[in-house]
């Protein structure tokens, strides 16, 4: 499943390719992903110039001079493809620059979206409006953390995807941010000291940051016909390895916390 570094990936290798373009064509294969696609899309943004791209939590944003939002969320198994040689059946997107850039959403298990919104109700659109601290930001601070912390008894991995508190950090960021910061998972939220929220707030950044880091040195290979924006490899240091040992030595153990499987070291993990 994309995380947010892929996202971020993904906008970054889009804006090389499509800002400032002039869309000519838009093509659309179905009339609904996870949710119906504005069927005014093609009227929306055919004609129109694109002038920014950004990332709010998981999902992309392609504003044009319309000041009309194109937002994606990739879902499960979502990705775009730049200048594609070819098009396949889950290919659901398509749209067409002036300059023969071409761009197509391909989601083979649909669990994504494509919504139109003004610009100026973004920040009221109903998926942006509880959305808590973008966590590369400056908003995410110890001390936000822990004002939303207070006196709550969740486990603090179970209140890191939490998309009120932060936006956008999923499983696998959670469970990686807690093992370099050295808190276990089932820690309660307010039981947490400001030094362990300050050591955790900086974790969850620099394992996303590496991650965005890695993902953009593999954005060379986008310029290829047929390259594919959405997925890279990264090494983790707990997620997934359920019975492998730990640098310490220990044994890296898996359990379910809120209905999601959570890894860590018992022994790095306090
Ligand atoms: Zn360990």
């Amino acid at each position: 499943m994309p995380e947010l570094p892929e996202v971020e990936t993904t906008v970054r290798g889009l804006s090389e390719v499509l800002m400032g373009e002039k869309i000519i064509d838009v093509k659309l294969y179905r009339t609904s992903l996870r949710r119906p696609i504005p069927s005014d899309i093609q009227e929306r943004l055919v004609g129109s110039t694109i002038v920014s791209l950004s990332r709010r939590a998981k999902y992309g944003i392609i504003v044009n001079d319309r000041d009309d939002a194109l937002i994606f969320h990739l879902g499960m198994s979502g990705r775009w493809k730049i200048n594609p040689e070819n098009f396949e059946k889950h290919d659901h997107f398509v749209l067409k620059t002036k300059n023969n850039r071409v761009v197509s959403l391909c989601d083979p298990r649909r669990f994504g979206s494509l919504d139109l919104v003004e610009k100026s109700q973004l920040s009221e659109w109903p998926y942006f409006k509880k959305l808590g601290a973008e966590p590369l930001t400056e908003n995410f601070s110890p001390e936000y953390l822990q004002k939303k912390l207070f006196s709550s008894p969740t486990p603090i991995k179970k209140a890191l995807l939490d998309q009120k508190i932060v936006a956008g950090v999923g499983n696998i960021y959670a469970c990686e941010a807690l093992y370099q910061a050295k808190i276990h998972p089932h820690r309660a939220g307010k039981n947490l000291t400001l030094t362990e929220i300050t050591a955790l707030v900086f974790a969850v950044k620099d394992i996303l940051q590496k991650a965005i880091a890695e993902g953009g040195s593999t954005l060379k290979d986008y310029a290829r016909p047929n390259g594919e924006l959405g997925y890279f490899s990264t090494k983790f240091k707990v997620y997934g390895k359920e019975g492998e040992a730990c640098k310490c030595g220990c044994t890296i153990e898996r359990v379910s916390l809120g209905g999601r499987s959570t890894f860590f070291c018992s022994s790095c993990q306090k």
